[in-house]
């Protein structure tokens, strides 16, 4: 007898129908004698919906209030599939983040999972059930409830999955596995058997939303055997993996993109020691995370200072610029919030060289110009203007031949 977790995600629970179609999954699983733990997302759209009705009321929500609100939709599904389960004959239970419990720490809408119970899931379990598990949603020691942040109900899965020391986490979701890229973005994107949890880790921190990021950290560290499917058809997915020598051969596995980039720049800011943390303090202090950062000397000793940020904190970041700007004696400020970053990510490229070239040769040839590069040991991003994002990304699939296979 196996245990598994099986996650279905908003599309997989979009409407009656396909609640209905979930439930007859699980119940053939459960039928050939397996232990079914279920975790759900809301339906399609419902958490956008929310939010949506709360920024209705404020135009910036409070958060506990945020995480009250948002946390329905998930507690929507989970009654609803297993009254499904009842109606097919199915034994099933369901279950908020905080009747399980999942004990979070207190950062609403994008708390971090400190400890699952998981006593009741398994007397459940042992007595011939289905449990059925609201994603998305914990409680903190205060009784607050509490959300793991958007895409959040991948990481319950394989949360659960490891205080289960389940057999395997299936995420079942729109697509049937990861591909080298999005394929509503490059329609030739091949589905992937396996990928690392390295790579995985890195696509899906560079922009692919597939999976939470939290959920491959997670799985990674607890050994999770983890297997992105579709809901609608059948195969074996992608499997999630740690790294193997047949593996090896592969430079380049994906390719991922962020379409929410925006830049700044500090310029003529008089060179000398401190400086870098003085233009950050201001950005750290307003709570805006710094993805790139580039610092470029000129010739009359000052220098030019750029980041990126996330575009929803634009605006922020940029006056928070101007009054260093003004405080320090720099030049001026300039940004540009019409930025995407796309990069390809392999463990191959640890024993390559050139590739690096051959990305920027590619760009080059399409007439595409590079605003900011970054690399790290098995990934290379650059910054381009929004309007080339499709163009580009679909440019390196063809220039590292991912379509075929043998990049
Ligand atoms: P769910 O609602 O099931 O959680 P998501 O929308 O969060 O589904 O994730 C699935 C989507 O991720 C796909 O529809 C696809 O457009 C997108 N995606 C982005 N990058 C990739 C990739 N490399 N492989 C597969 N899907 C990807
Ligand atoms: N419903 C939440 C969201 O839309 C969580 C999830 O679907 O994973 O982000
Ligand atoms: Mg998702």
């Amino acid at each position: 007898m196996a245990l598994y977790v099986y996650k279905f995600g908003g599309t997989s629970v979009g409407s009656v129908e396909r609640i209905k179609a979930v439930a007859d999954k699980v119940k053939t699983a459960h039928d050939a004698g397996n232990q079914i733990v279920v975790v759900l997302s809301a339906m399609s759209g419902e958490t956008n919906r929310l939010i949506g009705l709360a920024k209705e009321m404020q135009q910036q929500p409070t958060e506990r209030e945020l995480d009250v609100l948002v946390a329905t939709g998930e507690q929507v599904t989970v009654a609803l599939l297993s009254m499904a389960l009842h109606a097919i004959g199915c034994a099933a239970c369901s279950y908020t983040g905080g009747q399980v419990k999942i004990l979070t720490d207190s950062s609403h809408t994008k708390a971090r999972i400190l400890h699952i119970e998981d006593e009741k899931m398994r007397s459940d379990l042992n007595q011939g059930n289905v449990v059925v598990v609201a994603g998305f949603q914990g409680v903190d020691e205060y009784g607050n409830i509490t959300t793991l942040g958007r895409g959040g109900s991948d990481t319950t899965a394989v949360a659960l999955a490891a205080a289960l020391k389940a057999d395997e986490c299936h995420i079942y979701t729109d697509v049937d596995g990861v591909y080298t890229t999005d394929p509503r973005v490059e329609p030739k994107a091949r589905r992937l058997d396996k990928i690392t949890f390295e790579e995985m880790l890195e696509m899906a921190s560079l922009g692919s939303k597939v999976l939470q990021i939290r959920s491959v950290e997670f799985a990674g560290k607890y050994n999770v055997p983890l297997r992105v499917l579709s809901s609608f058809t059948e195969g074996a997915g992608t499997l999630i993996t740690y790294e193997e020598s047949e593996m090896e051969s592969a430079l380049i596995s994906g390719i991922a993109f962020n379409r929410d980039e925006a830049k700044l720049t500090i310029s003529g800011v008089p060179d000398r020691p401190g400086i870098a943390s003085k233009i950050l303090s201001p950005i750290a202090e307003a709570n805006i995370e710094v993805d790139m950062i580039i610092q470029n000397i000129a010739e009359d000793a000052t220098t030019d200072f750029t980041f990126t940020v996330h575009r929803n904190d634009y605006r922020r970041a940029k006056a928070a610029l101007e009054l260093t700007c003004a405080e320090l004696g720099a030049k001026k400020v300039t940004g540009d919030d019409s930025l995407v970053k796309v990069s390809i990510v392999g463990v191959g490229m640890r024993s390559h060289s050139g590739i690096a070239n051959t990305m920027f040769k590619a760009l080059a040839e399409e007439g595409i110009n590079i605003k900011m590069i970054s690399t790290s040991e098995i990934k290379i991003s650059v910054v381009v203007e929004e309007k080339y994002l499709e163009l580009a990304v679909r440019t390196l699939h063809a220039a590292f031949k991912l379509d075929q296979g043998n990049s």
